[in-house]
């Protein structure tokens, strides 16, 4: 039997060998660095797990911030290389103070890798990155700094801020496919990733990926995932046409109008504007609501409206704009259908102020 119907998915043609180093220099670009970057065929997890993994040997100490599941994650898989890991917990769905930081700095001199989560999706918060790195660097410590989210969603300057290793992925902001990840890594990074007793011959190892920058960049070495570059390629020219300075003004924008349309339903933000993300905007349910019931009564509009995950974030409802959603329409539709929700359940919400309130944020860009 022969099966003739067309379909675009099938028999993808090849990436040429030759554009995986300027899918690089693209990545880098945005990045706002000269430092190498390397690329993982593989989800963002992956490249976080091959980080924390690759850099840490048998008794190092290294400063983990944790503000999310993708902390603690990250805390354990240093552990597992043998690290002693100092966890820096924030308040739950909270962002972390910088004190924590510095005073736990102070606690453990003897600390050489600091890591943390620029902003997170879970929770909707987004860290002091700036201040954590200039402090780290004062202290000579190595910075590793988890931007799959953050990245085209929050000014993110890798080399000005001294950034050693930054892990991203273009499915968040850049909104592009998830099953490739990229990461910056500086040079003294590498001499910490090539010391004696590192892994190789390993998904996780970064060791391995030094080889494809020695060999000139061309091919990856064993066999691509077409679909995913061709997807990443794409993704790429549409930010590039915007402007990535444009993109994370667009999530600026939409992050601030969202904020303004909450609040004019006479809700409270849960962060402040200075420690909320741009990504997400999460909102406290009232008291004796539960998040998830409230969203079940609009869950028909298909809103992108969801509870936030992780430890504290439970009871929050999270309205997404992150990517192509960073849009007058998404904000508005989300905030409209989160007063509705609102509604349902028997609370006043100021709809029509709210989208005066949007709109005022976004009438006065351009002007
Ligand atoms: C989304 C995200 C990742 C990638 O993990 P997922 O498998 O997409 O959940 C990693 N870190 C952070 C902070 C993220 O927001």
């Amino acid at each position: 039997m022969t099966f003739d119907r067309w379909n675009p998915l099938l028999d993808i043609p090849a990436f040429p060998g030759d554009r995986y180093a300027v899918i690089a220099d693209r990545l880098a670009a945005i990045l706002n660095t000269r430092n190498d970057v390397v690329m993982i065929q593989s989800e963002a997890i992956v490249a976080l797990e091959a980080a924390a993994t690759s850099i840490i040997r048998p008794g190092m100490k290294a400063i983990n911030i944790v503000t999310s599941p993708y902390g603690l994650w990250f805390g354990e898989w240093m552990r597992r290389a043998g690290g002693e890991v100092i966890d820096v917990t924030a308040i739950a769905a909270r962002a972390i103070e910088v004190d924590a930081v510095a005073d736990a700095i102070n606690s453990h001199p003897d600390a050489s890798v600091l890591s943390l989560v620029h902003a997170e999706s879970a929770s909707g918060i987004c860290n002091p990155l700036l201040e954590i790195i200039a402090l780290a660097r004062t202290h000579g410590l190595l910075t590793v700094v988890d931007a799959v989210a953050s990245v085209g969603g929050h000014d993110l300057d890798v080399d000005a801020l001294g950034i050693d290793i930054a892990v991203i992925g273009p499915q968040k902001a850049l909104a592009g496919p998830a099953g490739l990840s990229a990461l910056s890594i500086s040079s003294d990074a590498w001499r910490q990733i090539r010391k004696p007793g590192g892994l190789s011959n390993s998904i996780l190892s970064l060791s391995d990926l030094k080889s494809w920058i020695e060999n000139g960049r061309g091919p990856l070495p064993g066999t691509t995932v077409p679909l995913e570059w061709h997807a990443l390629d794409a993704a790429l020219g549409r930010i590039e046409a915007e402007g990535i300075d444009a993109v994370i003004a667009r999530h600026t924008l939409a992050a601030k109008a969202t904020r303004a349309g909450i609040e004019a339903l006479g809700v409270d933000v849960w962060t402040s504007a200075e420690t909320g993300s741009n990504l997400v905007t999460s909102v406290k349910v009232p008291e004796a609501l539960s998040a998830e019931k409230l969203l079940t009564t609009v869950t028909h509009l298909r809103q992108p409206l969801a509870t936030g995950v992780g430890p504290g974030a439970e009871n929050l409802v999270r309205i997404t704009h992150t990517g192509q959603q960073a849009c007058l329409d998404v904000v508005s539709a989300a905030v409209s259908a989160y007063g509705l929700a609102l509604r349902s359940s028997g609370k006043d919400a100021d709809i029509g102020a709210a989208q005066a309130a949007i709109l005022t944020v976004y009438g006065k860009v351009g002007r």
